[in-house]
């Protein structure tokens, strides 16, 4: 096991009262996995890899649980430790790549830079090895290229870039936070090819944070369905979409622009809105959105509970609900 992140909690306290980002989730990432996360915005993602990370800004704070990276709990490591598992070990690629790349430095740089604190080697040895990144990426003439500032490149381009450096130390753990959000669709395909060309090179695991289940489809070996910072479901990639159990994850399924619909429409919204984090519902806090809700569930939280392999947090697979038989 690579990853294994145990009962986090990692809150926002705010005068209003305190947000409760990510409520008590627990997963595992194994070597040379892609596991996806994926719920709407404000499910806790991000917050969930800035966590992992120890990239947390305040007022948020880790309130309680583990995060052990090779069996090493990465809260209990001081700024340098972690910088050093950052890069070293486990790299992060943001939705936008503009506002991590520095605009003054060429890419050549910012690579090179990047590779050598984190490995023992020369400046000639890291230029090629930057130049080689970036062609493995897909950057045509990368020699070239590698002069360019970032502004001076596409998205596409700046986000295979980011890419590029987030991989140039051949890191164990990649986060990738919607990392094709801001691309077009080719350009996004050419990005989730290459993670998982990465991770055959690699053995390189992969958290895959998105909110587009069309590209869980693509990538992910394992999912992670998360709604306001609860863990609602978890299966392997092809029971999920064979069957979804979860009512927030049937209404994401149902919600997938189809391939073939030019407008890229949503065929389907999932009716109402999440909840205010600092207003949350007392029961399950679906249940004011959902078409199966029962009195119960207005009332109490349900547990997240296995279910054939799989698990999943609604009364409607638990004894005696009307689910799942
Ligand atoms: P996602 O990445 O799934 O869209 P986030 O992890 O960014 O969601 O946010 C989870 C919750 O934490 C949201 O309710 C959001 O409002 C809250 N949150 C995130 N960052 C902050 C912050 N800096 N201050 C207060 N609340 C925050
Ligand atoms: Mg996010």
């Amino acid at each position: 096991m690579l990853l294994e992140v145990k009962n986090l909690r990692t809150e926002f306290k705010l005068k209003r009262g305190i947000v409760k980002a990510v409520d008590d989730i627990s997963f595992t990432i194994d070597k040379g996995e892609i596991l996806a996360i994926v719920g709407e915005s404000g499910s806790g993602k991000s917050v969930t890899s800035l966590s992992i990370m120890g990239l947390l800004q305040k007022p948020g704070r880790i309130a309680d649980g583990e995060i052990l990276f090779k069996s090493q709990d990465l809260n209990k490591l001081n700024k340098n430790e972690l910088k050093k598992i950052r890069g070293n070990n486990i790299s992060m690629i943001f939705q936008e790549p503009m506002t991590s790349l520095n605009p003054v430095w060429r890419i050549k740089d910012q690579i090179m830079e990047s590779i050598m604190t984190h490995m023992q080697i020369s400046k000639k040895e890291a230029l090629a090895r930057t130049i080689e990144m970036l062609d493995t990426v897909g950057i045509p003439s990368a020699a070239q290229r590698a002069n360019d500032f970032p502004h001076q490149m596409s998205g596409g381009m700046r986000q295979r870039v980011m890419t590029a450096m987030a991989l140039a130390c051949e890191p164990e753990l990649l986060i990738a936070d919607e990392p094709t959000t801001a691309l077009d669709v080719t350009i996004q395909a050419q990005i989730l090819e290459l993670l998982y060309k990465m991770r055959e090179k690699f053995n390189m695991a992969v958290m895959l944070i998105t909110h587009d289940l069309g590209v869980v489809s693509e990538a992910a070996d394992r999912v992670i369905v998360m709604y306001c910072g609860k863990i609602v479901e978890e299966a392997d990639v092809r029971s999920l979409f064979e069957k979804p159990l979860h009512p927030y994850t049937v209404g994401l399924m149902q919600s997938i622009p189809q391939i073939d619909d030019e407008s890229e429409e949503r065929l389907y919204m999932i009716k109402g809105m999440v909840p205010n984090p600092l207003n949350m519902p007392q029961g399950c806090a679906f249940s004011d959105r959902c078409d199966h809700s029962m009195e119960r569930c207005t009332k109490e939280i349900p547990e997240l509970k296995e279910v054939s392999g799989r698990k999943v947090r609604c009364f409607l697979y638990e004894e005696g609900g009307t689910a799942g038989k």
